[in-house]
């Protein structure tokens, strides 16, 4: 029996956050600069990931803008 496996997802953490002037054009909540990082996992082993930035909402979670 032959079993292939074609799981492969992708997710995001935030690293750390820096307080930034500015507001969440969602729902006005306090933007802050977050070092992101992306996984992409393969069968739950991961085989890429970087590391980026993006300006978030502290509140809601909403990504104001990115920097790749
Ligand atoms: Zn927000």
């Amino acid at each position: 029996m032959v079993c292939f496996c074609f799981l492969v997802d992708q997710r995001w953490k935030l690293t750390g956050t820096k307080p930034v002037a500015g507001t969440c054009s969602r729902c006005g909540g306090g933007a802050s600069v977050g070092d992101m990082k992306t996984i992409t996992r393969f069968c739950y082993v991961p085989f890429y990931w970087k590391s980026w930035k993006a300006i978030i909402c502290t509140f809601c979670g909403a990504i104001l803008k990115s920097y790749r």
